[in-house]
């Protein structure tokens, strides 16, 4: 018996990793990472600002005040470049609040958002911004959302946030950018994965093939492989593979995936539907939200 009726949604609007692919895709898409968790009826929580945040904020214009809560991984610029041109930044009557483990972030944007880099300085622009600073690792209950966040820390250069987002009877686990072997070895990943009780769905780091992660050992990133064999022994019923390769174009992955089931590869603007902790349903991109 689902004791949430609502059951909890993950829509994937960007599942790219480092950069937009030299042959453009249209089965698994181009946009960089951005990734949405929301309980139907209630605010979104987006993780990360990739490409794919701008589709993103397209979708929840018109969707009422404009209040958001952005999750950020960790700061490598296919994470973060949407936000020079992100829509709510120019919003006055919008209000943004960042969630990282970085308490110097509002520096970086303002570095970020500087000349030569950007017309618009950040002090220009027009939205609300606020901050708050995450301890490396931790839980909390998000009440707008009606969800409880717990995270820690992922094995990548120069460090990166895995996140799990609870209604009481899902779980979704977001852990994009990391080494998963090296993950399996400290636990937190894990723990991520299989507490209080083992995710409905994990989206997973599934950069690299087996001969590209002999080449680039040191990246911080993963194979499906690695990703299966993990979410198996954590108890994951589905798992999804994300931040696809730049040089794997639609048919490399769907013959991937063709081999790999029942895991599955992350499209853009497919939405993840779950109810008693399982993806019942498996959705194409929302209908576009009336512009406001
Ligand atoms: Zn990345």
């Amino acid at each position: 018996m689902d004791g949430n009726k609502n059951g909890l949604q993950m829509t994937f609007w960007g599942v790219r990793g480092n950069v937009a692919p030299a042959h453009a895709s249209t089965v698994f898409g181009n946009h960089t990472t951005c990734t949405e968790v929301r309980r139907p009826g209630r605010p979104p929580l987006l993780f990360d600002l990739g490409t794919g945040a701008y589709p993103a904020a397209l979708s929840l214009r018109g969707q009422g005040a404009c209040e958001l809560d952005v999750f950020l991984t960790h700061l490598h610029y296919d994470h973060l470049n949407a936000l020079p041109v992100w829509p709510p930044l120019y919003l006055p009557d919008c209000t943004i609040r960042f969630w990282s483990t970085y308490a110097d972030l509002p520096q970086v944007f303002a570095r970020l958002l500087a000349s030569p880099f950007h017309p618009v300085p950040y002090d220009k622009l027009n939205a609300t911004l606020q901050f708050e600073v995450l301890p490396t690792q931790g839980s909390r209950y998000l009440a707008r959302q009606g969800l409880t966040l717990s995270w820690g820390p992922l094995p990548h250069p120069q460090g990166c946030t895995g996140f799990r987002c609870d209604d009481g009877t899902n779980a979704v686990v977001f852990a994009t950018d990391v080494d998963l072997g090296a993950a399996r070895q400290t636990g937190i990943l894990p723990a991520l994965l299989s507490h209080p009780y083992p995710a409905g769905l994990a989206v997973l780091d599934g950069f690299f093939t087996d001969e590209e992660l002999a080449r680039f050992p040191d990246w911080g990133h993963g194979t499906w492989r690695q990703g299966r064999d993990l979410a198996s022994a954590c108890g994951v019923d589905t798992l999804a593979i994300t931040h696809h390769h730049p040089d794997h174009d639609d048919v490399f992955l769907a013959a991937i995936e063709a081999a790999a089931a029942p895991v599955r590869w992350a499209r853009e603007g497919q939405t993840f539907h779950l109810h008693d902790n399982r993806v019942q349903r498996i959705t194409p991109s929302r209908p576009e939200a009336t512009p406001s």
